[in-house]
């Protein structure tokens, strides 16, 4: 018998924790699932990545409608956006995940799932709504929150963060962006495409930081042609409550702006949720970003306490988190030491044009001191490209000194599928040959998949050494025609 009430408990009901304590419930470990708030689903279902992406669409189809005569139909006039019928297809969106993440689908699955905020009390035992719950490993999978900064004025200044963004009763007729990472591109876009009025402000020199500069520059100047405007390495000097207006004090170089809107995002990163989970008190280290975790997420200080999800300070997405959920189960559960490897975590920022990237780029290859060799393909010259009206962007091919693919980005329509081809070829070790050589459907974005694998083996293939046997052999005579 155990001494504890439950094999697993876990800590946050999101994407991380719901991996886990699914899994766990149905491979028949007795689970509890603990969420503060009323509703299972975490920040990615409604404040994250389902809000953002069904108001990315509802700001791509207004702004098809006003592009209408570039597809050659008659010119729309657009009345403004009324925010409630945005806001309310997105609870409609959610409402039909929720059913996914339900209490009664977990309850069915076999785990029980409590309502209320967490905090240790021992190494094995938490205290839920006054009742101590005790567990013989622990997932601590909290996710993140915006994280805020110390710029003068901005904790009295009323702001809005990603919890507010969604649910707003009308559209702001201007918003000021602080920070152009993922958040606050795919926000600025959006809302631009919806009607506001949008300022963009980063300290970097660049806007997503962590991409090569050429692809974060097509995104910013796609953007800067649709009227957003961007201010890079800008220090934020004050941010101000005006009232009607908020007002946010940047200088660039020697200039000093006073930039005023009627909204501010906060986009400016994510701090790990991990303060009032009484965690000082039994040793569980952790910082800003995330828990301190080994390999295989389990805290230092615990071997039985792990991490997953947002709080690990890894990669802040939500297939990673259920990545990470998989490798506490097998960890945790069946007691096989696995080891959490990112070499191959994609990720994508759903701009227009998306930008979706797996393994390295140009920038970290550089940093990390790798060799590599650089193959692209332009999206113009994909034929289905053309028919959608959507040529901007190209992919990109890194190649490392013994041939063999260390990355792949792509910038362009529907990238964040169209890396998927490349999630299967990597993780499963598949040659560019055999990539080159499959037959894609004509006409699709994917063929750009086949096409820029084509380009590097046609160096091998059309190689001078292939042609000079070919001659030898079969008598060939070579050019019919040479360009005038
Ligand atoms: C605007 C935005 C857009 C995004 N878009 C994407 C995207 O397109 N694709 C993508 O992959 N990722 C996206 N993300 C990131 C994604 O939302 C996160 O990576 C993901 O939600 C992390 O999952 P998690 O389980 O770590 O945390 P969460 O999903 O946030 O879950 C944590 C849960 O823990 C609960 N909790 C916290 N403290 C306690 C406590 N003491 N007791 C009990 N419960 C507690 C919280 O209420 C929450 O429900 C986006 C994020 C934002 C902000």
């Amino acid at each position: 018998m155990s001494r504890h009430d439950f094999d697993i408990g876990v800590i946050g009901g999101g994407s991380g924790g719901l991996t886990v304590a699914a899994g766990a419930a149905r491979f028949g470990a007795k689970t509890l699932l603990v969420e503060k708030e009323n509703a299972l689903g975490g920040d990615c279902l409604h404040y994250g990545c389902v809000p953002s992406k069904t108001l990315i669409r509802t700001a791509h189809v207004r702004h098809l409608m006003s592009h209408a005569a570039r597809y050659g139909l008659p010119a729309v006039d657009l009345p403004p956006v009324d925010f409630r019928d945005v806001t309310r297809r997105i609870r409609s969106v959610i409402a039909a995940i929720q059913r996914h993440d339900s209490e009664e689908r977990f309850c069915a699955l076999g785990a029980r799932v409590a309502f209320g905020e967490a905090r240790f009390v021992d190494e094995h035992g938490i205290r839920l709504n006054g009742e101590v719950h005790s567990a013989k490993h622990w997932v601590i999978a909290t996710g993140s929150s915006a994280a805020s900064a110390p710029i003068p004025g901005l904790d009295r200044t009323p702001v809005l963060t990603n919890r507010e963004i969604f649910y707003l009763d009308r559209l702001p007729r201007s918003m000021i962006v602080l920070g152009a990472g993922p958040v606050g591109v795919e926000m600025g876009q959006a809302f631009r495409r919806l009607g506001t009025d949008i300022d963009i402000v980063d300290a970097a020199p660049q806007i997503l930081t962590r991409e090569d500069r050429d692809m974060a520059e097509t995104v910013m100047q796609v953007m800067e042609a649709e009227g957003v405007r961007f201010r890079l390495g800008a220090s934020i000097l004050e941010v101000r409550d005006l009232g009607e207006e908020r007002e946010v004090v940047i200088r660039t170089g020697e200039k000093t702006e006073r930039l005023r809107a009627e909204a501010v995002l906060v986009a400016l990163g994510r701090k790990a949720n991990l303060e009032g989970l009484g965690l000082e008190a039994i040793g569980v280290e952790f910082d800003g970003r995330g828990l301190r975790l080994d390999s295989r997420l389990r805290t230092t200080a615990h071997s039985h306490i792990y991490g997953a999800g947002d709080v690990t300070g890894a990669y802040p997405f939500t297939h990673a988190a259920g990545y990470e959920g998989g490798i506490v189960i097998t960890n945790a559960i069946f007691r096989l030491p696995r080891k959490a490897d990112y070499t191959y975590i994609p990720w994508c920022t759903y701009t227009d044009p998306e930008l979706a990237s797996i393994g390295m780029n140009e920038k970290t290859a550089r940093e990390a001191g790798i060799k590599y060799s650089l193959w692209t393909e332009n999206f113009r010259d994909n034929d289905r490209s053309l028919a959608e009206g959507e040529q901007e962007g190209k992919i990109k091919l890194l190649l490392d000194e013994k041939e063999k693919p260390i990355g792949i980005q792509i910038l362009g329509p529907s990238a964040g599928n169209l890396i998927s081809e490349w999630v299967a070829a990597l993780n499963g070790g598949v040659r560019l040959a055999t990539l080159a050589a499959s037959v894609h459907p004509y006409p699709t974005l994917g063929e750009i998949n086949k096409r820029v694998a084509g380009n590097f083996m046609a160096t091998k293939l059309f190689s001078d050494t292939v042609k000079r046997g070919l001659r030898f052999f079969f008598s060939l005579r070579g050019r019919a025609c040479e360009s005038p």
